[in-house]
């Protein structure tokens, strides 16, 4: 479908809020075999969009998916069933309970870094919801977003589902239609663009965007540890994750074990020419590669010095791993996101100097501490706000299935995957059921003077 046909989406509500568990998890396998179908397709698109492995195809696209869909399918019947809740003495003689209802027509705006993954994810919470869905992945990623328009034509009714391919324009004219709900990834100046659009209308958002996540390590980590997990989760899809850790703050004395620790961690990964390494994965355009480089040379440009990597080819979107040091604060890299595989390192000899850095800047959308000092861990968790928290790792915790996935502040609202996903697709309809006379019916002007004294007995005893 080149075009789209919002209405179709809008008349088919009705029908498909009353679907049953059954018919839901049908949707969901539909779209995992289709997706197993073209599995090779969807690597060779994602390698020809930006040379992404084909092995991180399957481990972040396809199983993600994979895991995502089986949670859902187990727990479903349970997250639709109504749930009973009491209302204490005062409401004696009734019933209540909370229904879980499909909001309706759902949009849904994808990024390019994980093009699949960041599309699909929230479908299956919307189908899960009882939702007719209209998706519109990243015009950046064109190959993948082929396959993904075939594989959603292949498996979906277009009453139920639909994608349209395009860019800002589409995704514009899409926002001016009265969706009920809209599921945003991305950054968080067109989140803002989604959020004013969407109070039109009025209709709920989900924003997950971006920011700077720090990764704080102290001196009782295993420096070798920290470095292999802060490399692989800072290079992987060659930096482009929203969760990426963006700057890490070490204290000054450990400086430069860790820097080696992190470099011998890079060679590990991806040999000394990664240029030719073919695990390493490219950024997404040449755009975005200049906009990386010009980040690095302006600190460099400012004094900072480069203590691994610097090899830009940013024509060929190619972006070496690379490590910063000696970092002044007014370089652009440490206030922008920074989306690719170079990694600030800042000092510090006092805990209060992480808090005062990090709170230095918006919430992030990940905090990671490296650390065995459990006192430190939780003073930490308690002082520093951010969407989401991994304690001696990174990354990975978006991968976890029970745990919601979201922002706070400028990272982003609401939040996604499992049940959480579920709960922002749904509206939480309250009914109550009047069953014996009411209590309040004897608390009805005209107030007597026994009528006074049972308002006092109420707010003395219930
Ligand atoms: P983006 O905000 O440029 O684009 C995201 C989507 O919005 C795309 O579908 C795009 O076509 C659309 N869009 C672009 N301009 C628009 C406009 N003016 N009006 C309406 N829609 C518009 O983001 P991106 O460059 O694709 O992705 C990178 C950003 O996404 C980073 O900030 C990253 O941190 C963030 N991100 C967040 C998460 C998360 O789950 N929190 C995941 C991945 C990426």
């Amino acid at each position: 479908m080149n075009g789209y046909d919002f209405q179709r989406l809008r008349a088919h509500v009705p029908k498909q809020r009353l679907t049953t568990a059954r018919e839901r998890i049908a949707l969901l396998d539909a779209l995992y075999s289709e997706v197993w179908r073209r599995r090779e397709d969807l690597h060779a698109a994602m390698y020809a969009d930006f040379r992404k492995p084909a092995e991180e195809v399957d481990l972040t696209e396809i199983f993600v998916l994979k895991s995502e869909i089986a949670y859902v399918k187990r727990r479903l019947k349970g997250w639709m069933r109504p749930k009973r809740v009491g209302g204490g003495l005062a409401m004696v003689g009734s019933s209540a309970w909370v229904r879980a209802e499909s909001k309706g027509v759902a949009l849904i705006l994808a990024p390019w870094n994980y093009p699949m993954q960041l599309l699909f994810r929230p479908l299956v919470s919307a189908l899960a919801a009882g939702c007719t869905a209209m998706l519109k992945p990243s015009e950046l990623t064109p190959k993948t977003a082929q396959v993904l328009q075939e594989i959603v034509e292949a498996a979906f009714d277009p009453n139920v589902v639909q994608l349209v391919q395009g860019g800002a324009d589409v995704a514009q004219s899409l926002l001016a239609e009265p969706f009920n709900h809209v599921y945003f990834t991305g950054s968080p100046a067109v989140g803002r663009l989604v959020m004013a659009a969407a109070a039109q209308h009025p209709c709920s958002v989900t924003l997950e965007l971006g920011g700077k996540s720090p990764a704080i390590v102290d001196e009782s980590a295993d420096l070798k540890v920290v470095a292999r997990r802060l490399a692989w989760g800072k290079c992987v899809n060659a930096g482009q994750i929203c969760v990426s850790p963006d700057y890490a703050l070490v204290p000054t004395a450990q400086r430069d074990a860790f820097v080696n620790a992190l470099r011998d961690a890079m060679v590990a990964q991806y040999g000394p020419d990664p240029a030719t390494a073919p695990d390493f994965q490219r950024i997404v355009n040449p755009r975005h590669a200049h906009r990386i480089a010009a980040l690095i040379q302006d600190a460099v440009d400012r004094g900072a010095r480069i203590a691994h990597g610097g090899a830009t080819d940013p024509d060929s979107a190619y972006i070496a791993p690379t490590i910063l040091v000696d970092v002044p604060r007014d370089a652009a890299i440490l206030t922008e996101e920074i989306f690719g595989p170079v990694l600030p390192v800042l000092t510090f000899s006092h805990e209060d100097e992480v808090i005062a850095e990090v709170e230095s800047r918006p919430t992030p959308l990940a905090l990671y501490l490296y650390s065995t000092n459990r006192k430190r861990i939780r003073r930490l968790l308690n002082r520093l706000q951010s969407g989401g928290a991994a304690i001696n790792q990174s990354v990975v915790h978006v991968g976890h299935r029970a745990l919601p996935f979201g922002g706070h502040g400028n990272s982003g609202i609401g939040a996604g995957h499992g049940h959480y996903g579920f709960l922002e697709f749904t509206h939480q309809r309250g009914v109550y059921q009047q069953l014996l006379p009411s209590a309040a019916e004897a608390l009805s002007p005209p107030y007597t003077p026994f009528k006074r004294k049972l308002i006092n007995a109420v707010l003395r005893w219930l």
